[in-house]
């Protein structure tokens, strides 16, 4: 990549960042298609991001992501808002678009799509289904609009350490919810509402390398075959929470694909261009991130 007067830029605003695959896919990306743009990753303090984000406007940015602390905090900062941002109350991806007489900034929140997509395979199983939410942080929140907008389940129950952290994510939520699906408990309450379930999601970091023995579910035995089991976990690939739904046969989804694919929705906003996603998770199996081809 040959950075010159020409190249735009595309920031990741979060604090710390250093861990960020974020660069690593957007970079890649840029260079398979032979966009002269570049993707750099900004630790950036939280009395600080209201200049950052100022700051994308007058250095003439394509936009960026945000992540940590800030993905509400650049909220109020936004002209315009995605609904899916608006109803999490997060933001992860910032647009910078501009007109000659102005420039807005749009506000979007791109892990709902990424959450999604890998379940359109399975999305029949899931209209009016019950389905449990492990956790209540800001990856909950994502997940739990996603699956109350998108499939109306008949029972969506949220457990989590911290009840109080679900009960605000549930209240947050309620309009949302036609059917009067959300519940709240804690782990140790949640027993049948797992066994019943169509669908777990882990949206805890429990079992996230390198503690990859961890799980946030430790009964395997409430998993079964009419299960579908999806961790947000990434690293690793096969967490020990798939490892023991699998080996009750029950169907698991990895966090991988929705790493790309929120990734790819924020790409095709900031270049017109769909993200090539195969040479990018090539680029991640390199960096030891996901199964070696
Ligand atoms: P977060 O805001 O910090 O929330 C974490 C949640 O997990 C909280 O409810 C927390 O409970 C709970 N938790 C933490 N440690 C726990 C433990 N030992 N036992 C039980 N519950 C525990 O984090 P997040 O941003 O939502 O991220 C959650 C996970 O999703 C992470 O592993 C992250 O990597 C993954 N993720 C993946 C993607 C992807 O693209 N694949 C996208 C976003 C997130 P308390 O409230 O009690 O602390």
């Amino acid at each position: 990549m040959s950075i010159n007067a020409h190249t735009k830029l595309v920031s990741l605003l979060g604090y710390p960042v250093e861990h960020s695959l974020s660069p690593l896919i957007h970079n890649t990306a840029f260079e398979a298609q032979g966009l002269n743009c570049a993707y750099v990753a900004f630790s950036v303090a939280p009395e600080a991001i209201e200049q950052a984000v100022a700051g994308l406007v007058a250095l003439g940015f394509l936009g960026s992501n945000v992540t940590v602390p800030h993905k509400q905090a650049v909220l109020p900062l936004m002209d315009e808002l995605s609904p899916q941002a608006r109803a999490v109350g997060a933001v992860n991806t910032i647009v910078c678009r501009r007109t000659q007489e102005e420039v807005t900034l749009f506000g979007d929140n791109t892990d709902v799509a990424g959450f999604l997509e890998p379940l359109q395979p399975v999305q029949g199983k899931l209209e009016g289904a019950e389905v449990v939410v492990l956790g209540a942080g800001g990856a909950a929140r994502a997940v739990v609009y996603a699956l109350l907008s998108t499939f109306r389940p008949k029972r969506l129950t949220i457990a989590a350490r911290t009840r109080t952290r679900a009960e605000g994510l549930a209240h947050d939520l309620s309009g949302y919810d036609e059917n009067q699906a959300l519940h709240v408990m804690s782990l140790d309450e949640a027993r049948s509402a797992v066994r019943n379930s169509t669908l777990l999601v882990n949206a805890t970091p429990v079992g996230m390398h390198p503690h990859s023995d961890g799980t946030p579910w430790p009964d395997a035995g409430d998993f079964s075959r009419e299960q579908i089991v999806y961790d947000l976990i990434y690293k690793p690939e096969a967490t020990r929470l798939l490892q023991d739904a699998s080996a009750r046969g029950a169907q698991t989804i990895g966090g991988l694909d929705m790493l790309i694919l929120q990734a790819a929705a924020s790409y095709i906003q900031w270049t017109n261009q769909p993200m090539p996603l195969d040479v990018v998770r090539k680029a991640l199996q390199q960096a030891g991130i996901g199964r070696q081809a």
